[in-house]
């Protein structure tokens, strides 16, 4: 198949493009560089560099004419989105809306979109959170994704092209930037590994849902093959506070120094986790890396490429 990478520069898309690659696909990637890395980019993958919402991704898109599109460049920042929704929209909507405009004229067949389920659902309470809890955002993040996601089932509806949405808790691993949604892992390895202790927000007992990002590749991988449309979640149906988190790190890594408390941030979330029951029955997928494992595995990178 020839699949087209959006962000695939950045933590979870090359890690997605690589193993397209490893599969014999033919891989183009999209990516800007404002958060991406070229040297990530997969050798045998073909680059166009250039933004979503520029004409030129259009034409990347026109040109490659992919069967499969991985969507994965955005706005990620939430307090970016917060700040400035404009921007938030002009890339997550109208950049993601040339692409599937472009992805409609050429036939594309079915587009993977990287959605949040950190995000989408906003003020739940009934834990592991499933797809079909309210989706009400709470931040322009989580709209501008919600939106992608319904504007998937207007073409869906509309052109028959096939979509699967994945929600995704927070993603973890090797590749990782500290500015992401989930940089908390990337922030505290970096800290502890230069002898510091980082900070926490309020008592540290707000918990998250931490999947590796090699989890998450699979997931990838069995969307794009699957016949299924629609969103699925893609967690670990587990919670991990930050002060667990935290202390786990110290142990991997060796360090000893404690995380200095700091005021909490308003209005954030205090129990976010994913069922991933409907993701097993429909993909075959579930979580296969223990966190301890992936944190291993994060710390391993950090110390070789610090
Ligand atoms: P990342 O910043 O490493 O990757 C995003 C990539 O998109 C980068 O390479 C960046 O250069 C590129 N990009 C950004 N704006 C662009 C534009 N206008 N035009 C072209 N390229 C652009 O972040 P990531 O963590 O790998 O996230 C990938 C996707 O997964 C994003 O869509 C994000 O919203 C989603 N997501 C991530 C998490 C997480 O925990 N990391 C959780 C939920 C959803």
């Amino acid at each position: 198949m020839r699949i087209l990478v959006t962000g695939g520069a950045g933590f979870i898309g090359s890690h997605i493009a690589d193993a397209f690659v490893g599969e014999g696909h033919e891989v183009a990637v999209l990516d800007n560089l404002s958060s991406g890395h070229r040297e990530q980019v997969p050798a045998a993958a073909r680059f166009y560099e250039c933004d979503l919402r520029s004409e030129d991704a259009a034409l990347a898109v026109t040109g490659f004419a992919p069967d499969v599109i991985c969507h994965h460049a955005a706005q990620m920042n939430v307090r970016r989105s917060v700040e400035d929704p404009a921007f938030d929209a002009d890339v997550n909507i109208l950049g993601f809306l040339r692409v599937l405009e472009a992805a409609r004229k050429v036939g594309t067949k079915a587009i993977v979109f990287a959605s949040s389920g950190g995000t989408v659902y906003g003020d739940v309470d009934v834990f592991p959170i499933t797809e079909e809890a309210s989706t009400i955002p709470l931040c322009p993040y989580g709209v501008s994704k919600l939106t992608g996601e319904h504007y998937l089932e207007y073409y869906h509806r509309t052109y028959g092209m096939r979509y699967v949405a994945l929600r995704y808790a927070n993603v973890y691993g090797p590749r990782q930037d500290p500015h992401g949604e989930a940089g908390v892992v990337s922030i505290f390895v970096r800290a502890l590994l230069a002898g510091k202790g980082a900070q926490i927000y309020g008592d540290g007992l707000q918990t998250r849902d931490y999947v590796f990002v090699g989890d998450v590749v699979r997931a990838n991988v069995a969307a794009a093959a699957s016949d299924y449309c629609g969103a699925l979640n893609i967690g670990t149906g587990t919670e991990t506070s930050v002060v667990d988190l935290h202390a786990r790190l110290r142990r991997l890594t060796g360090t000893d120094v404690l995380p200095e408390h700091v005021d909490g941030k308003e209005g954030e979330v205090r129990r976010s986790v994913l069922s991933f029951a409907k993701t097993q029955t429909v993909l075959g997928w579930e979580p296969s890396v223990a966190l301890d494992q992936g944190l291993a595995q994060a710390v391993d990178f950090f110390r070789s490429r610090p």
